[in-house]
């Protein structure tokens, strides 16, 4: 017995020593494959633009171009739009990694949200028919006041509409919907698609940071794995919750649920 005990006891000390370090290795080997991972996307994602606005800035010093004021304000158009595309992209990198740091700095104000959605619903409108798509708003809200900070929320409910586009099914024509209605003292917000869906063991890591379903070729869509942790996190500095459903092959819904501003 004298000798069993501490036998059992070093065996079980190695082990667990053991499994730790195994555990400690796949975790390092994860955060190397999502850092990889992150360097590619943000490399695809910069490249992009910066490509077709140094071919547009070449297009605009052909003559032909300077003598015709259509093809002259396409280019400059483009330009504008991937310049716009560029100063979104960094500013979601930078908002992400600020939040490491620190809580984000809200600017509250009261505002109503039907109104700030059916605007973020207008701009998109053109991306949507344009990707072969129709919006559908419910905007059925009656109390709908909420004390938020406007630039964060909209550019929550721009991220969920953009992922929509993103990952519609290429065969199939986009229905975007977008609800609002009460439960209890809070409002809530519905975007949901007709999209590629998401499956049922992925569904709780989308909101981590730097996390993307891996799809393989099905669809070379890219992106940072960073536009739903920064919306769970803003939405969570709003002391609201974020849920999302899905069905693969059927599409996805984001449920948002908000304090209401009480008066
Ligand atoms: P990104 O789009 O930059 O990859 P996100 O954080 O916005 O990052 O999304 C994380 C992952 O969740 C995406 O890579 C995608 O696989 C999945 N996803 C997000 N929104 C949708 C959606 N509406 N339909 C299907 N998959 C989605």
């Amino acid at each position: 017995v004298n000798f069993v005990v501490p036998s059992m006891v070093f065996t079980s000390v190695l082990l667990m020593t053991f499994i730790f370090t195994i555990i400690i290795i796949f975790r390092q080997k994860k955060l190397t494959e999502m850092k990889n991972d992150f360097v590619n996307n943000m490399t695809h994602e910069f490249k992009t633009p910066i490509s077709t606005i140094s071919l547009a800035a070449q297009m605009l010093k052909d003559p032909a171009v300077g003598k015709s004021p259509t093809m002259f304000n396409h280019i400059s158009g483009v330009i504008n739009d991937e310049t716009k595309r560029l100063r979104f992209q960094v500013e979601k990198v930078l908002q992400m990694s600020m939040f490491d740091r620190q809580k984000a700095t809200l600017k509250m104000k009261e505002l109503d949200a039907n109104d700030l959605i059916s605007g973020v619903v207008h701009t998109f409108a053109l991306k949507v028919e344009q990707n072969n798509g129709k919006i559908e708003s419910f905007l059925d809200a009656e109390h709908a006041t909420i004390f938020v900070d406007e630039m964060h929320i909209t550019n929550v409910v721009f991220n969920l509409m953009d992922n929509a586009v993103k990952y519609k099914k290429p065969e199939k024509e986009l229905v975007l919907t977008v609800r609002t209605w009460n439960a209890s003292d809070k409002l809530m917000i519905s975007i949901e698609d007709n999209g590629i869906g998401i499956k049922r063991e992925n569904l709780k890591k989308v909101f981590e940071k730097f996390y993307r379903v891996h799809t393989g070729n099905l669809h070379d869509v890219k992106g940072f794995g960073l536009g739903l942790a920064y919306v769970k996190k803003i939405i969570e500095d709003h002391h609201g919750t974020i849920k999302v459903e899905s069905d693969i092959d059927v599409g996805t819904k984001f449920i948002i649920a908000l304090p209401l501003l009480k008066k």
